[in-house]
This record gives structure tokens, sequence and C-alpha cells, in this order.
């Protein structure tokens, strides 16, 4: 689908940064596992690749071809990835406005500061989504901006029960107190050390979903299929893809809401949009992530493009992929628990190879050197011929791994 072209903003040349040249290396803020499946795709297609991480032997630095080990504000470390790197992109939302501005001074960079700034502030994307909900006829969940206690007696009633969440520096549920009232509320913001906050009215959700949409510097933008996604302890359990709850409504007004809140913010990258279905069918925008997410790992397996190839393209100013999806998947995300004997302090090695016997089975492991309770250290995407082999094929590798059954309702 395309959009509009956008102008072409300051420092951003038109110039594709064509592969397999002395200079074609990339940079990326950040060394987790998006920044390793971010060199991987790069390297396939004939890029170097520099990574800025403080962390040594980090799962994008083993595979790096180079790794400046400095912390994400160190001026010298940003100074050599922008001489290495004619593009920077980063693989996290929390990384510094100030450092990626610095980066553009003489490199491309994208997604822009602007872009990331909204994202990492959850009040900011509020209002940015109230703004296109003018257009897209979606909107986020009813909620307050609560910054002192004097803003706890502003609350409505409507809004609550609620869920109070910081404005900035949330993830995988982390920084997030349920409350059922007034009393809860002033306490759990109490808890929270001064910083900002917003409360959030508890919805009814019936099922959750995720948009992958990319956009290049021309204004073009790909929309990938709907996602759905389940959490378990606040952490992304499963996805599969096409989700097998939406409506061919709800799915093409969600797609439609990613493609205009790419466009609206000029956002040049990937970007993975999350929405909550409510029990009455009705569709709001919880919140965006300025980067390859979680939920659109399947595409490396499933579909004609993987979002990180995406990432690639779009930081290259080449021409986007196809995003079609060619098999259903279901992804697991494999988490440090694994690694143990039930509940014991007992470690040892999962059965990968019975993992990999099964059908349709592609594994992806980080190589984070120490499993911990968790944390992810990688996943696994089943393709088959239809959903209920992938889902079935899951469910197989979570008796392997001693992983509770996925309810799939
Ligand atoms: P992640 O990093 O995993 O995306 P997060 O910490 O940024 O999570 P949210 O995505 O805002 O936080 O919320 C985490 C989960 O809590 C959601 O996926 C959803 O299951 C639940 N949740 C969040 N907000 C609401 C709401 N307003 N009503 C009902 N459930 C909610
Ligand atoms: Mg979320």
């Amino acid at each position: 689908m395309t959009n509009h072209p956008q102008p072409t903003q300051p420092h951003q040349s038109r110039q594709p940064l064509l592969p397999n040249t002395p200079d074609s290396c990339l940079g990326i803020m950040g060394g987790g596992q998006l920044g390793r499946m971010f060199a991987q795709a790069a390297q396939a297609m004939g890029y170097q690749v520099a990574v800025l991480e403080p962390e040594a032997g980090c799962p994008a630095a083993q595979v790096a071809d180079q790794h400046i080990q400095a912390g994400y504000e160190n001026h010298p470390g940003l100074m050599a990835l922008a001489k290495l790197s004619k593009a920077v992109t980063t693989e996290f939302e929390n990384v510094p406005a100030d450092s990626l501005s610095l980066l553009a001074q003489s490199s491309f960079v994208a997604p822009a500061a602007a872009c990331v700034s909204i994202a990492q502030d959850r009040l900011a994307e509020k209002h940015f989504f109230t703004r296109c909900g003018a257009t897209t006829h979606v909107y986020p969940a009813p909620h307050w901006g609560i910054a002192n206690q004097n803003d706890v007696a502003g609350v409505k009633d409507e809004l609550l029960p609620g869920i109070l969440k910081t404005v900035r520096m949330g993830y995988d549920g982390k920084g997030q107190v349920r409350v059922r009232d007034r009393a809860e509320l002033a306490a759990a913001f109490a808890s929270m050390n001064g910083q900002a906050c917003v409360l959030e009215k508890m919805l009814p959700l019936a099922y959750e979903v995720s948009v992958l949409v990319t956009r290049g510097v021309d204004g073009e933008a790909v929309v990938y299929p709907i996602a759905e996604n389940v959490h378990r302890d606040g952490i992304l359990f499963t996805t599969v893809a096409p989700s097998t709850h939406v409506s061919a409504d709800v799915a093409s007004k969600a797609q439609a809401a990613a493609l205009h809140i790419i466009a609206e913010m000029a956002y040049v990258g990937v970007l993975c949009i999350e929405f909550f279905v409510l029990k009455d069918g009705s569709l709001v925008v919880n919140e965006m992530a300025p980067r390859p997410h979680n939920s659109g790992h399947y595409t490396i397996d499933a579909c004609v493009t993987s979002q990180f190839q995406q990432q690639v393209r779009a930081l290259a100013q080449l021409p986007l992929g196809d995003a079609r999806q060619h098999s259903p998947a279901a992804m697991l995300n494999i988490l440090g628990d694994v690694w143990y004997e039930g509940d014991t302090d007992n470690m040892r090695e999962p059965a990968w190879d019975r993992v990999l016997a099964l059908p349709g089975a592609h594994l992806h492991l980080y190589g984070k050197a120490e499993a911990r309770r968790a944390r992810k250290m990688g996943h696994i995407t089943f393709v088959a011929p239809n959903m209920a082999e992938a889902q079935d094929n899951l469910g197989k590798a979570c008796a392997i791994l001693g992983i509770a059954a996925p309810e799939w309702a």
C-alpha cells in the first residue's frame, strides 16, 4: 500500500546505501537480540554492521563486524559509531533522543529522534494516538495523567478500576500497578517514587493484536498481517499470525490505523503498534515500539520479507520488500525458565533435538551466556500448511520444554 510521499527531512540524503561497498556499514544502538537479528539480516544482504552497546559479549556484538563498547550517551562512542556508519538505527525505544539527534548531524538516522521520543512517553503517545483517532476512528484507553498526589483527586470515577503505568521506561508489564479504587491508586502512585504516571481505565479485553508496519523515506509503506498475542506474567508468551480471532473488518481498521499513524509521523523504519480488541468487538490502540518487535519474529520464517530485512531496507533507503505471509505461523518465546528442572535450581540444556524433530520448527537462540528465569533467551516459530498444525506443534514443544500448555480458546 502506498501513501503520499513526505517531504525529505534535513540530513536525509535520498541516495540509497548499496551493499558490498567499502563504506556500506550500518550502525545500531543497542546490543540485544533485536540488534543481533538486524545484524544477521544486514550481513546476509552484504552490509557490515557496527553495534554500540556497553555490555561485553552481548547478543548483537557476537555477530557484528564492529562493537563499540560504550554507554548510549557516551560522546566518543557515538562519534565512533557515526564515523563508521552512513546510517544508524536503534533496537530499543529508550535510547536517549539526544544521542539520536547527535548521530543525525553526520549520519542518516531512522527512525528519527522526534518519532522515538513519542514512543518513549506514554502520555505523548496517547495524545498523538488521540489526534490520529479523528482519521483512524481508533482511540487509546480512557486515561488521566498523574504527576502528583493532587492529580489523584482529579481522577473521574469511570477510570476505576484501572492500571497505573509509569509514563517512561515501562516494558514487559514492569512499572504497572492494577488499582481498584482511589485509595489503592493513591498508594500505588506513592510507591512510584515520584515518577510521572498515567492511569488507564481497565478495559474488558477479548484478545490482543499487533500490527507491524514499515515506511521508507519516499513515503511508501507496507503493512503485515494481524498478529495475535498472548502474555504470561506480563511477558509475551505466544504470537499467532494471522490472528485466528480478528474479523476482516477489525483487521482492515487496524492496518489502516497503523498506516495512518506511521505516515503522520513521517516515520522511516519498522514500527509495531499494539491494539486491544474488546469483548464488544471494538478496537483500542495501546502503544507502539519504534523498532522490530517480538510479536514480529514470525516474519523471519513465515513471510517473504522479515521485519529485520525490512529494517535494513528502510535504513539503507532501498525499496521495501513484500510483506506477504506464505505460511501460517505460531511463535513461542523461550525464557530462561526452560533451562531449570521444574521449580528447582538445577539447570540442564533443554532437549532442542526433540523440539527440532517437530515439523516446521525454526529455532532461534540469542547467544545469551546466562539463562535466568523470565529472561528472553530465544524463540521458536512453527510454520505449517494450516494454523491448527502450527499450534499443535507449538503445544508439543511446550510439553517437551516443561512449559504449561497454551490455551488456544
Ligand atoms: P510490553 O513491553 O510487554 O509491551 P508494557 O510494559 O509496555 O508491555 P502494556 O503493553 O501497556 O505494557 O501493558 C501490558 C499488558 O497489560 C497488556 O498487554 C495487556 O494485557 C494489559 N493491559 C494494559 N493496559 C490495559 C488496559 N487499559 N486494560 C486492560 N488490560 C491492559
Ligand atoms: Mg505492551
